[in-house]
């Protein structure tokens, strides 16, 4: 970024770049209220940045960016009630460890662990399950910033449209400075993953993705497989995979052998058919371990994504379409496309709101042109009403999806009183909520 006495920013994937006025990097609460009435009295915008792993330009501004990596300390822990209250900016695995030294875990996580929890909850972040939500929908309470400074406390007694609305807040209600979380007890996985034939699956899908508590498969583009990923809850002791298994499954074989594919296909397309070939030979793997450690895995390939919520009993019909596109186009794709499901919540922006959710996700390699591919993909998710995840590439806007979320004007109604002079808006939030409503 070439502007004068500015910093640049760039996100995970290397796709979206802000040029902030300024990157803070507070330490109490105190900064954080400090920051936003010093941004008011200029007149500037603020905007927090968790671990910069979405996808579009949510977390960009060219006002006053806050950065919360300082501020991640587990602040209570009630035994009684298995909640926990931490600071916005703590990542989901320091959460991880810190709830685990209390014989406490995450209900349900997500495919990594890089994230800030107030980040993650912003997009309304989810893993897979037939009866577990979002993480958001883990959300008990919260102290949030407003537009103007004050300390708003959000519980079910107090305040609560505030909480309905912020546990999936898109960053546009102000800055969340606590998160009190719903625990559960410590609890294991164990995890059987094995290649299957796609069309198999599909033909009992409610009945396959219903088989264990948290399931979830890849297809691969260009071949007939799936690699799926079944996760039964257990008390079972642990049966971890010896460290270089666990190497290879989780690092070398995704990250390093499937960067060096995916580099490949980049060079020579024509070569990716063959190649996604070599992926689903990769056998059948069953383990037990510590349940975070089980959901989520390292991820250094970097990528593009799309992500769309429709409802679950459309996903087959959805994904055969999306199988029909991708040969149509003659897309060469060296990514493979994700398929989990949640269950309802009632949260008004989650992508889950109100209905039995699957989730469709299309990949490509960091620097790969995407747009055919994802326009065509969103155009199928756009029959089904789907809404796009919030952190990951979308063309949408304010009027295409106001339609999508019931109770949009809730949301709405909650972002006026808080934030009337869009202090904590940006372009993103402008383009998919619109101006904060007069
Ligand atoms: C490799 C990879 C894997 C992923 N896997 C999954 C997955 O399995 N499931 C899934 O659902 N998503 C997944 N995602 C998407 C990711 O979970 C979301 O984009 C998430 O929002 C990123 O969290 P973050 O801490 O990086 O937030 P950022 O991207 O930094 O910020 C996201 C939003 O949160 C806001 N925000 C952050 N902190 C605060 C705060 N304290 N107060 C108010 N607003 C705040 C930001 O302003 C911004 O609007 C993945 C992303 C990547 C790169």
């Amino acid at each position: 970024m070439s502007m004068k006495g500015r910093t640049a920013w760039t996100n995970w994937a290397g796709n979206q770049a802000c040029a902030p006025v300024a990157i803070r990097q507070p330490s109490s609460e105190a900064e954080l209220v400090g920051i936003v009435k010093e941004a008011a009295a200029a007149g500037q915008r603020v905007k927090c940045v968790g671990a910069g792993h979405s996808f579009t330009p949510i977390a960009c501004t060219d006002g006053i960016m806050v950065d919360l990596r300082r501020y991640g300390r587990l602040l209570g822990h009630d035994p009684e009630a298995r909640t926990v209250t931490v600071e916005a900016g703590i990542t989901l695995s320091a959460l991880c460890d810190e709830l685990d030294q209390r014989n406490l875990a995450l209900e349900n996580m997500g495919d990594i662990a890089y994230q800030s929890i107030a980040g993650a909850a912003a997009t309304a972040t989810h893993g897979t399950g037939w009866h577990f939500g979002n993480i958001s929908s883990r959300i008990v309470a919260l102290r949030l910033i407003a537009g103007d400074g004050s300390i708003v406390v959000a519980s079910a007694e107090e305040n609560p449209e505030v909480l309905a609305a912020a546990r999936v807040g898109v960053g546009a209600l102000g800055i969340v400075s606590q998160v009190t979380l719903q625990a559960v007890l410590a609890f294991r996985l164990h995890a059987i993953e094995e290649p299957m034939l796609v069309d198999e699956l599909l033909a009992d899908f409610d009945g396959y993705m219903s088989s264990a508590d948290h399931v979830e498969f890849y297809w691969v583009p260009h071949t007939a497989w799936a690699l799926t990923k079944r996760n039964r809850r257990t008390d079972e002791p642990a049966e971890p995979r010896g460290r270089i298994k666990e190497l290879v499954d989780d690092t070398l074989l995704p990250n390093v052998a499937f960067g060096a594919l995916c580099r490949i296909g980049r060079r020579r397309p024509s070569l990716i058919p063959r190649l996604a070939k070599i992926l689903p030979s990769t056998g059948r793997t069953e383990y037990t371990d510590r349940s975070d450690h089980v959901f989520t895995s390292p991820r250094r390939v970097h990528f593009y994504e799309m992500e769309y919520a429709v409802p679950r009993d459309v996903i087959p019909e959805a994904l055969n379409r999306v199988r029909r596109l991708v040969d149509e186009v003659g897309i060469q794709l060296s990514f493979p496309v994700e398929v989990r499901v949640v269950a309802p919540d009632d949260i008004p922006l989650s992508t889950a709101y109100g209905r039995a959710t699957g989730y469709i996700a299309v990949h490509v390699y960091q620097g790969t042109p995407y747009d055919a591919y994802f326009q065509g993909v969103e155009r199928i998710m756009d029959s089904y009403g789907g809404r796009p995840h919030w952190g990951k590439m979308h063309f949408q806007r304010a009027e295409t999806l106001a339609e999508r979320y019931p109770r949009w004007d809730d949301f709405q109604a909650v972002r006026r009183r808080l934030d009337p002079e869009g202090r904590f808006s940006n372009q993103y939030l402008e383009r998919t909520l619109g101006p904060v409503p007069a």
